[in-house]
């Protein structure tokens, strides 16, 4: 497996938090839920984090030793609609109340459980597989389905091992399912703006997120989801329903149970 590409795991969290002890707890709770944590110190080292993995949600602690959360929260908001759940102390409200105004989505307040952060982060990222996504946060595109609260995608039974960028670049596809998503847009959205003119980056991800889709999809029913539209971008073609099998007579009357 190739170590920090791959998700071995479930949804990548930033976790950025000054507090070492605060953080490992959090870090070894998380970690046996099945999330996949990236940590961070200080605001500093969160942006480069953040610029580099562009992570599924982020848990942010306002009281950072370098920057401002707010900070952190803006610079974030400016870039990306990824979550963003506070970790917020008693006694922090109005820093929570400014961090929520700008733009974060939920808060935990110190000490909590692992059940409750658990369930918050779940919830916003439900919230964040946005309207194409059923109740449970999955997106479903013939025998495809991209399950964000679980960060998992699945041809069929069979779970296909994506890259943190070629997941999100299905998921922003899948978003728009039948509208174009040009280049431009698929850049910001999954790598940031810094690589706005990056076009190789695209083209080189979503090559390798067909082949992997391929090679989950014996039946071929996958085959052209991704269409590209030279020169410009890519759109989801809704795969057309398989010819199943001749399954007979429907039988469209009811059965009275007291007969
Ligand atoms: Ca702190």
């Amino acid at each position: 497996m190739r170590h920090g590409d791959i998700h071995p795991e479930g949804p990548e969290v930033l976790l950025i938090e000054d507090d070492d002890e605060t953080r490992r707890a959090i870090v070894r709770d998380l970690r046996a839920r099945g999330y996949h944590l990236v940590e961070a110190p200080d605001g500093r080292t969160a942006l480069e984090r953040w610029a580099a993995r562009r992570p599924a949600v982020v848990l942010l602690d306002l009281g950072l030793p370098d920057v401002d959360g707010l900070q952190v929260v803006r610079h974030i908001r400016r870039e990306a609609t990824t979550p963003i759940v506070i970790l917020s102390g008693r006694y922090e409200e109005r820093e929570k109340v400014d961090a929520l105004d700008s733009g974060a989505d939920d808060y935990v307040t110190k000490p909590f459980g692992v059940d409750e952060l658990d369930a918050r982060l779940r919830a916003v990222l439900r919230r964040a597989a946005g309207p194409a996504a059923d109740r449970t946060g999955r997106i479903v595109a013939g025998s495809l389905v991209l399950d964000v609260a679980r960060y998992e995608v699945l041809v069929g039974e069979r779970r296909v091992d994506l890259t943190p960028r070629e997941f999100e670049i299905l998921h922003v596809l899948l978003s728009h399912a039948g509208r174009l998503v040009t280049k431009a847009r698929l850049l910001r959205a999954v790598w940031g703006t810094a690589y706005q003119d990056e076009d190789s980056y695209v083209y080189v991800h979503v090559s390798q997120l067909r082949r992997k889709l391929a090679a989950a999809d014996p039946d071929g029913s996958l085959r052209e989801l991704i269409v590209t539209e030279p020169g410009v971008g890519y759109r989801i073609r809704e795969p057309t329903p398989t010819a199943g099998p001749d399954r007979g007579t429907i039988d469209g009357s009811k059965v009275d149970p007291s007969s």
